[in-house]
């Protein structure tokens, strides 16, 4: 049982930011081994932490029914898509920081085919977080230092972040940590990338609020003292 904290609303909507946590059980396959492609040029070698995504977001065609009725959804690598109406409410708000790709359906027959969602793809990306952020486990981290980075059971995810390093955030940001457990030798379509989070300010939050969507939780970061 993941043990978690649990905010109310006021809660969220003071907070500097908020990590969105997308719920697994709501979370569909897509990325590297769907087909999506990236630029691993610049990424670390051993994990794949860094990879540029450069084409539109696949997921698995066998899975479109968790989409029904959904205006947000996950992959399990933590790639966020939400369904286009929404996509356009969040290009129309103001928010900064945010761009769009495609999605589409990949099947193994080969046949691909867009989906009426579109994918959020923050442009910025934070300084590394605070050394007090507790809930986090960096039992397997890798030599770039990114990835590695794991929740834990045990403990709810709190993470801190010093007041200077979020000078420059926009409203839609990711970690520079990368997590989950990678696994990369080299050949992009069968990788399991790390991922980063999302942290966005409680105006992205309202709008989720607004429109309805119950898929993701949003727990809000701290401050370090200093
Ligand atoms: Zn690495």
């Amino acid at each position: 049982m993941w043990r978690r904290d649990r905010f109310t609303n006021a809660e969220l909507d003071a907070a500097p930011l908020l990590h969105i946590d997308p719920k697994p059980e709501l979370q569909v396959f897509g990325g590297p081994r769907v087909g999506t492609t990236y630029d691993v040029t610049d990424a670390c070698k051993v994990c794949g932490a860094g990879a540029r995504q450069t084409s539109a977001l696949l997921i698995n065609g066998e899975e479109l029914s968790a989409l029904e009725g959904r205006r947000a959804a996950s992959t399990y690598y933590s790639d966020l898509i939400v369904e286009e109406r929404l996509a356009g409410q969040l290009a129309s708000s103001g928010i900064t920081g945010l761009s769009f790709r495609g999605v589409f359906a990949a099947f193994e027959s080969q046949v691909r085919f867009q989906l009426p969602w579109r994918q959020l793809c923050p442009d910025k990306t934070l300084p590394p977080m605070s050394p007090r952020s507790t809930g986090i486990a960096r039992h397997k981290h890798c030599v770039c230092g990114r990835s590695g980075v794991t929740g834990m059971n045990e403990q709810p995810t709190r993470l801190v972040y010093r007041a200077r390093d979020l000078a420059e955030m926009q409203d839609v940001n990711l970690t520079w940590e990368w997590f989950g457990e990678p696994r990369f030798n080299g050949d992009v379509s069968d990788a399991l990338f790390p991922y980063p989070w999302f942290l966005v300010t409680p105006k992205v939050w309202r709008i989720f609020q607004g429109a309805g969507v119950t898929e993701f939780e949003w727990i809000p970061i701290r401050l370090e003292e200093s």
